[in-house]
């Protein structure tokens, strides 16, 4: 799908419109909605009203009682989550969260300020269950449910990414994302869902990852990786799979796998794992650390996959978890886990059987970090780093919302790069750490039919990228998360070229001086290191 061009997409009118906003209705245009789920994978999650249909049909195929199935499942969430209740009567619309939402920035839409986006279901709320609303209709800010909400909340709630930057600002600390995942699980009610998040879901509870990748293809995917370090380094190392007994699961986003630069951070955590002499082991069960189940708002898919995490730990016997770089396996982890499926009370608090570093900030999880881990390491001194190995890399880091402002993971990574790149700066105070801005394509909005509302979504992190760019000579955009790795890289080219996106283990694994290891003259991705080019002679 053709987006248009940089400069084009930055004409960007903030201007209200001229008509009041219940009767603005959204234009489905191409880049800026994403395509429905097919009807299998609905079937396969056991969801509601799997059929065919487009956003851009007149008829949507909704359920004949679809006004009934909403206002009852909107009624339960009021009943089940009083913060909801709450989030739905305190907001005094003071404007602060207004121009805080990637989306709102970059598309000047106003359905995009958060405090709308909210207004979308808070004016239903009162229209269908406050006295006032019912009464004074408008004056009080009240609407009926009618088909055509139906269709705006579609169109609205799935061009929010999640993010919870809006939360940040707002003096009630109103959240947002969690009355986007409100709105999106009563929208699921009626089958109104996108395929982008039904079908890794789906995949992830069939077979295990995201994709769909069946165990044989991995163990493939995986021998290429280890053919691959042993050319790099001259050492041989094993990936011990299903093996129980084993101290340590490592569970890692399946995009690691499958998809570079991801792989390259794969093969980092690879040669950490081996220098180190961890006693871990990875599972075809639970292959996937991300959680689209989460992003469907529908509390049961996101505890089904998580659970698959808990169950396979249970079933080998290990001490305890250890995560990989992704986002939202983080806040499902941090924020949730604990209702959803724990407390792991048969897990072990975590402790490093290389330093001994008790993790007490994992003490109900069971679940660490891995640039928790590694930063513990390095602090330590139990590895052997070489920075020269990142040499000519000017690196930045990204914090990705869900590990940043949902579990607070801010000066690890920071510290881990650090000590493995040259030079390090991080982009202005404003757009990193709590205050980061999104990449423009979490929560299942990753997907190519998306694009325009993508690259319109990440132009602040973009545009900050672009600062620390032309200001030091940035060159390299780091982050810790599977989707960012895959997103940040179109988004850069298109908005700041000359930026490569890598995972901190990738980097890691460029400077890990390894034990037997051959002299380096190429970097994972194969490319020369500067300074260490292959002499005559050498073999
Ligand atoms: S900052 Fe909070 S109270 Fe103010 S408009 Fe936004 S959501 Fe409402
Ligand atoms: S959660 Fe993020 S994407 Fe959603 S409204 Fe808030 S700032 Fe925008």
């Amino acid at each position: 799908m053709a987006v248009p061009k940089p400069n084009e997409l930055l004409k960007i009118d903030h201007k209200p419109p001229k008509k009041w906003w219940m009767d603005t209705k959204p234009t489905f245009r191409p880049g800026t909605y994403s395509y429905p789920s097919k009807p299998k994978n609905i079937e396969i999650l056991d969801m509601w009203n799997p059929r065919e249909w487009s956003p851009t049909d007149e008829d949507w195929k909704l359920p004949e009682d679809w006004k009934e199935r909403i206002l009852e499942g909107f009624r339960d969430l009021l009943k089940k989550y009083r913060s909801l209740k709450v989030f739905m009567d305190i907001c005094v619309r003071c404007g602060a969260c207004a121009d805080k939402c990637h989306f709102f920035i970059g598309s000047g839409d106003p359905k995009n300020m958060p405090v709308l986006r909210a207004e979308l279901m808070r004016s239903v709320y009162r229209g269908e269950f406050t006295k006032a609303g019912q009464i004074l209709g408008r004056w009080a800010g009240a609407r009926e449910l009618t088909y055509d909400v139906v269709k705006e909340w579609f169109y609205y709630f799935y061009q929010c990414t999640q993010c919870r930057r809006c939360s940040l600002f707002c003096p009630y600390g109103i959240d947002t994302a969690e009355i986007d995942l409100a709105g999106r699980h009563l929208l699921n009610l009626v089958g109104c869902n996108i395929n982008w998040m039904m079908e890794p879901a789906a995949n992830c509870y069939k077979v295990g990852n995201h994709i769909g990748i069946q165990p044989h293809s991995l163990k493939d995917m995986i021998d290429f990786f280890v053919e691959d370090i042993e050319d790099l380094t001259g050492v041989k190392i094993e990936v011990p799979f299903m093996k129980k007994g084993a101290e340590v699961l490592f569970v890692t986003p399946s995009g690691d796998f499958f998809a570079d630069p991801g792989t390259y951070t794969f093969m980092g955590y690879l040669m950490l794992f081996h220098e180190i002499g961890l006693d871990y082991t990875m599972s075809y069960y639970a292959a996937e650390g991300g959680n689209f189940g989460f992003f469907t708002g529908t509390i049961e898919n996101a505890k089904k996959l998580n659970a698959k995490i808990y169950a396979e730990a249970k079933r080998l016997g290990v001490k305890w978890i250890l995560g990989g770089e992704c986002g939202h396996m983080w806040r499902v982890v941090h924020q949730y886990m604990d209702t959803l499926t724990g407390p792991a009370d048969f897990l072990e608090v975590p402790k490093s059987p290389i330093t001994g570093t008790v993790f007490e900030n994992a003490r109900s999880t069971k679940m660490v970090h891995i640039t928790e881990f590694t930063a513990d390491l390095i602090k330590h001194g139990a590895i052997k780093l070489d920075p020269s190995r990142n040499a000519g890399i000017k690196a930045t880091f990204h914090d990705s919302c869900n590990p940043s402002r949902g579990m607070g993971l801010f000066e690890e990574p920071r510290y881990v790069l650090k000590n493995v790149v040259p030079e390090f700066y991080d982009m202005p105070e404003d757009t990193i750490r709590e205050k980061t801005f999104c990449c423009g394509s979490g929560s299942g909005l990753n997907n190519d039919e998306f694009m325009e509302m993508r690259m319109r979504g990440g132009l602040p992190r973009a545009n900050a990228v672009k600062y620390v760019r032309d200001r030091y000579g940035v060159n390299t955009l780091s982050c810790v998360c599977a989707i960012d790795r895959a997103v940040l890289q179109p988004l850069v080219n298109y908005w700041v070229p000359g930026i490569t996106v890598t995972g901190v283990h990738e980097l890691v694994g460029n400077a890990l001086v390894m034990k037997g290891e051959k002299k380096r003259t190429v970097n994972l991705r194969q490319e020369p290191i500067p300074g260490m080019e292959e002499e005559e002679g050498d073999v």
